[in-house]
């Protein structure tokens, strides 16, 4: 295309990255003239003209070098008749917004602001809020879009000369209407209390934090979702201690390491791992350790993996370097199960007991966002939890929503999403909602997006779980009384599946739910499930893992050596049963011994049913003696696949009859002793692969030649490896904007409800 002017549309992550002033500078710098100007719904337009040769350049520059934080989805050039402009503009932005704009996520720390902060010729040097348009806080810092200064927690901070100067400069391409920037003149400080509320008298706050982390104290550390816990990673009494404090007896906590280089000597780090490391939304990555990592085994009890992140603002990196070790144990700051803490007043509150000191600063924290977590699964990037740095991002829908909607999500792990014109927003990681504080903390995330967005919720829809007993629903009527919307309900695995189909845009799909727990339509619990989904949004199931008796009900998910004797008394007769499991000491696994076995056996006839596929691999993990207690959501099918790694496939005798995994007989047979023969390290690989294998073979037969897959434990690389040794790699489609857990539920109640037309 040769034009001597031409108008470019850009949809994207384009406002409040900096986008005008770069467009500015690659205009200018080619000689061209025009302008730039904000559309609103993240669109951006620009005109350029001048030599046809510039044009086309500018054209491809835009393509080829867009900002750090920027993201271009679509970009449309026409060519145009010149208009004789003299320059070029940044117009200002056009009043009256028509469409919505993106809020946009919190993005890591820069390399240009990181080298101003440790120059000591700058006047940045060694200030822990320095940002610029490729970084800093958005989402945390916004009381409401747009992202102006006055909409953000930074209007509490008015610019001094020095940097409203560079605020108005069109042509300072990190600045130009950024508001978060700040200097050490104008911006927010740093102060550090004692555990009692007592300030410590210091010049020099994060200097002297940094010197108690070394000496083994608990600091908590104001960030800028919510607060992190801060102690040294290579010391098990430290770690010990953190444990203690939080009743938190083995659940992997996250490591913070100063940069890339010091993450690979905690963990492996390839290129794949290094890019996500660094990328701006810095989540926490799970990795392989190293044989010779220097972090203690307490931080990740029993796993071969941990999960690292690096620094992601110039607090967390001057703090860390000013450590012996470059990198920390940076856990949550929360109350066991509660939400993170965002305020001074409630930190010191509920972090009492738990941290020596806090590390504290006069920034508000507007919305509380935690860390995002992403790991490998055969290959793939999944979310483990999508929250800082990807958090509101929204997700394209086919069409435009007739009216807007609400959706609550289940309970576990859970996010709500809104829809509204032609996106879904699925809100940052809310937690479990097991508790009041939680359920509010749902509450006021979904009032911010639909009072951020506009949404006239009294012509709209709220969708919830079928679960009769999740607290989410109670709250999903509560809601649709209050602003008399419409309600309904989705089936729990229907939803997974849906969104996976947004994220893929397939109107109609087969899937594949390998899952914890979820509502069943026939009021059993589901789990390991094939369902097909319409255009029309009916469904159909086309088979599932065998129904196992939970004997004890939710106790069997939390002692998996339950669901393996309910297992063996559903499959042979109860006395033959339970003399087989006491034959091999299976009872030493239960907390209450031999007791407790024939107290469970005699719940089997009597207990709730379950197709789980997370309760079938408890069940393999407590026959393998690979774990025996849940403590945390999905250990025992954690331990198993980490337990897995380096062995080989063998083939098994798992079966499918008429769409059913017999998964019965198969764990029957494996107590008997059948494959006493293979490695356990083999066996375990193998039991995995096979229910992939056998998952993919129901889709095949009932005709599915390619196949979504979600659900809590979808991220095992082995069941996925089985279902792509069935359907071939490229036909396993696994979720990569949101996570196959629970926390990508809501988006998938969203999207059930467009297929099905009722938005
Ligand atoms: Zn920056
Ligand atoms: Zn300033
Ligand atoms: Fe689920």
């Amino acid at each position: 295309m040769r034009c001597t002017a031409a108008r470019v549309r850009v949809v994207g992550i384009v406002q409040g990255v900096g986008f005008r002033p770069h467009v500015y500078r690659l205009a200018t710098s080619l000689g061209l003239s025009g302008y730039v100007r904000n559309l609103g719904g993240s669109e951006v337009e620009i005109w350029v003209e001048g030599a046809a040769d510039s044009v086309e350049e500018f054209v491809k520059a835009l393509r080829d070098r867009t900002p750090r934080a920027a993201e271009i989805e679509e970009m449309e050039v026409r060519c145009e008749e010149p208009r004789g402009y003299a320059g070029f503009r940044i117009e200002r932005s056009l009043g009256e917004r028509e469409k919505i704009s993106m809020i946009p996520p919190d993005f890591g720390v820069c390399e240009d602001c990181l080298r101003e902060v440790l120059d000591p010729a700058s006047r940045w040097y060694r200030y822990p809020f320095h940002s610029c348009a490729w970084c800093g806080p958005r989402f945390s810092a916004m009381y409401k879009p747009p992202y102006d200064r006055e909409n953000t927690s930074w209007r509490d901070f008015p610019l001094c000369d020095e940097c409203l100067k560079e605020y108005e400069d069109e042509s300072n391409v990190r600045r130009f209407h950024i508001q978060g920037i700040s200097c050490p003149r104008c911006g927010p400080r740093l102060y550090l209390v004692a555990g009692d509320g007592e300030p410590v008298p210091t010049s020099d706050p994060l200097r002297e934090a940094a010197k108690l982390v070394d000496e083994g104290y608990i600091v908590a550390v104001k960030g800028i979702g919510g607060f992190h816990l801060a102690l040294l990673a290579s010391d098990d009494e430290v770690v010990m201690k953190l444990r203690r404090r939080k009743k938190r007896p083995r659940k992997p906590l996250a490591l913070m390491a100063l940069d890339a280089g010091t993450a690979s000597r905690l963990v492996e780090v390839d290129d794949r791992a290094r890019e996500l490391l660094e990328s701006p939304a810095r989540p926490i990555v799970v990795l392989p350790r190293r044989e010779d990592s220097p972090v203690s085994e307490l931080v990740a009890p029993g796993l071969r993996s941990l999960g690292v992140m690096l620094a992601y603002t110039p607090l967390h990196y001057l703090l860390l370097l000013e450590t012996r070790d470059k990198f920390l144990v940076m856990t949550s700051g929360n109350e066991s199960g509660e939400p993170i803490v965002k305020d001074e007043e409630e930190a010191l509150r509920k972090l009492r007991g738990v941290a020596d000191y806090f590390l504290l600063h006069n920034r508000r924290i507007v919305n509380r966002v935690d860390d995002s977590v992403v790991r490998f699964t055969d290959g793939d990037v999944t979310f483990l939890r999508r929250s800082r740095g990807y958090a509101p991002r929204w997700l394209r829908l086919p069409r435009p929503v007739r009216r807007s909607a609400v959706a609550v999500g289940p309970m576990l792990m859970n996010t709500a999403a809104i829809a509204t014109e032609g996106y879904v927003i699925p809100t940052q990681h809310i937690g479990d909602i097991e508790n009041i504080e939680t359920l509010e903390f749902l509450l006021e995330a979904i009032e911010f997006f639909v009072r951020a967005y506009n949404l006239r919720m009294e012509e709209g829809l709220v969708i919830a779980d079928k679960h009769p007993l999740y607290p989410t629903r109670e709250l999903a009527r509560e809601l649709a009384d209050r602003w008399q919307a419409d309600y309904v309900e989705v089936q729990h695995h229907v939803a997974h599946i849906a969104a996976v189909m947004l994220e893929y845009g397939l109107p109609e799909a087969y899937g594949v739910a390998i899952d914890g727990a979820g509502y069943g339509d026939d009021g059993q619990v589901w789990g390991g499930e094939v369902i097909h989904i319409s255009e029309d949004s009916s469904y159909r199931r086309l088979g599932h893992l065998e129904y196992l008796p939970m004997p004890g009900g939710d106790k069997a998910a939390y002692y998996p050596a339950r669901m393996l004797l309910g297992a063996l008394v559903r499959n042979s007769n109860p006395e033959d049963g339970l003399s087989l499991f006491l034959s091999r000491g299976y009872h030493e696994l239960l907390p209450g011994g031999l007791a407790e076995a024939r107290l469970a056996a005699r719940q089997v006839e009597s207990a709730p049913r379950t197709s789980s596929a997370g309760r079938f691999l408890d069940a393999v993990a407590a026959a393998l003696r690979v774990a025996y207690e849940r403590t945390y959501e999905g250990e025992p099918a954690i331990m198993l696949e980490e337990y897995s790694w380096g062995g080989s496939f063998v083939e098994l005798p798992l079966e499918v009859e008429d769409g059913i995994v017999l998964t019965g007989e198969f764990l029957l047979r494996l107590v008997e002793g059948e494959f006493s023969s293979v490695h356990p390290r083999d066996l375990a690989r193998s039991v995995q692969q096979s229910l992939g294998r056998c998952l993919g073979l129901i889709a095949r037969e009932q005709g599915a030649k390619r196949v979504v897959v979600s659900g809590g434990a979808a991220v095992n690389s082995f069941i996925v490896r089985g279902l792509r040794d069935v359907l071939g790699r490229d036909n396993v489609l696994l979720p990569r904007k949101l996570p196959p857990g629970d926390g990508g539920v809501s988006s998938g109640q969203i999207f059930h409800s467009v297929l099905s037309g009722r938005i």
